[in-house]
């Protein structure tokens, strides 16, 4: 097959989609986002998650006047069922300057790792055992050194009771042992 001039060259088409629709939705504020939701890192491929379908929605017309959502789907690529996101073309606000952006991560960061975690307390079976398992997780040394000081002379009197022998030593359920030697004699003699 020759080329000839007659026949239809297929035209370079744009890498990014230009359309100048524009969802009716309101604008999406990027103060309003998390900032870890946000991606500015390289401006010219600025991406964030979706709010609809918390995906990574890339964001085209960043060198222009108007910054939107691409149109996308809701789901993975190539998996889930081609269902366009009602956030597709949805304007974005920047309310938010990218050295902002930056410094909003970085206290986001900075504020989860200052976090506290909270003492888990295994689940109470009762009120009784939901006391002892708050006190024995508040507990310190000094009060565990304490709390067996104040039961030390209990549990003397407890040795003390189980060292003493009861009255009688014989069992009262099953015969008597023997207690003299036997000696038995052979029949011959
Ligand atoms: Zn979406």
């Amino acid at each position: 097959m020759t080329i000839t001039s007659a026949m239809p060259k297929a035209r370079k088409r744009p890498t990014r989609t230009r359309t100048k629709r524009v969802s009716s939705l309101p604008a999406i504020k990027l103060s309003q986002l998390p900032p870890s939701h946000i991606d500015l890192r390289d401006p010219l491929h600025a991406v964030l998650v979706c709010e609809d379908c918390k995906t990574l929605v890339p964001i085209t017309g960043m060198q222009g006047k108007v910054q939107k959502l691409v149109p996308h789907h809701t789901g993975k690529a190539d998996e889930a069922a081609a269902i366009r996101c009602r956030s597709s073309n949805r304007r974005i606000e920047f309310d938010m300057t990218i050295p902002e952006w930056r410094q909003a991560l970085a206290d986001a960061v900075t504020e989860a790792s200052s976090r506290q975690g909270t003492t888990v307390l295994p689940k109470a079976f009762s009120p009784q055992t939901d006391r002892t398992l708050r006190a024995r997780a508040e507990r310190t040394l000094a009060g565990r050194v304490a709390d067996w000081d104040a039961v030390l002379h209990r549990v003397a009197a407890t040795d003390k009771n189980r060292r003493t022998m009861p009255a009688g030593d014989a069992p009262t359920e099953s015969l008597a042992a023997p207690l003299t030697t036997l000696h038995p004699k052979s029949p011959d003699r």
